[in-house]
C-alpha cells in the first residue's frame, strides 16, 4: 500500500526515537505520498540483502501521528502537483539542451547556428501563446 511508487525516504530525518522494526533494527523514516496521506511520514523497515533479494519484513508506524487533513490536506497535494508539472519541464528542458548542445558543436557550421536561433524563436513564439 505504501510502496515506493508513491513513497520516499526522508533524508533529513533521522530515527531519532529508537523505534526499532521486527528486525530489532532502526526503522527508517519514508514519506508517503498518497492522496489520502500526502507528506505524512511512517516508520519502515530499512531492509536488508537476503539470499533471494532485498529483504524486509512488514513493519509500519507513522511517525506524523496526525492525519493530514483540510486545508493543509488541499495544499499538500496542490504542491505536489506542481512539484511533478516542474518536474516534467525540467526533463523538457534538459532535452532541449542536450539538443542544443550537439548541435553547437557544429558551431563552424553557420548554417546550424541560424537553426539554432530559429529554433529560440520558435520557442519563445509557442511560449508567449500559451
Ligand atoms: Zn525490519
Amino acid at each position: 500500500m505504501f510502496q515506493s511508487a508513491n513513497s520516499q525516504s526522508v533524508t533529513s530525518s533521522d530515527n531519532e526515537n529508537g523505534v526499532l522494526c521486527y528486525c530489532h533494527r532502526p526503522a527508517k523514516i519514508v514519506r508517503a505520498w498518497t492522496r489520502r496521506n500526502p507528506g505524512r511520514r511512517f516508520y519502515s523497515c530499512i531492509g536488508r540483502r537476503g539470499a533471494n533479494g532485498w529483504v524486509a519484513c512488514k513493519f509500519f508506524d507513522w511517525f506524523d501521528k496526525e492525519e493530514p487533513h483540510g486545508w493543509q490536506h488541499v495544499a499538500l497535494l496542490e504542491a505536489e502537483q506542481t512539484i511533478k508539472e516542474q518536474k516534467a519541464e525540467i526533463e523538457g528542458l534538459k532535452n532541449k539542451v542536450r539538443t542544443q548542445t550537439r548541435h553547437s558543436e557544429n558551431f563552424g557550421n553557420s548554417n546550424a547556428l541560424v537553426d539554432i536561433l530559429k529554433e529560440r524563436k520558435e520557442t519563445k513564439f509557442l511560449k508567449g501563446k500559451c
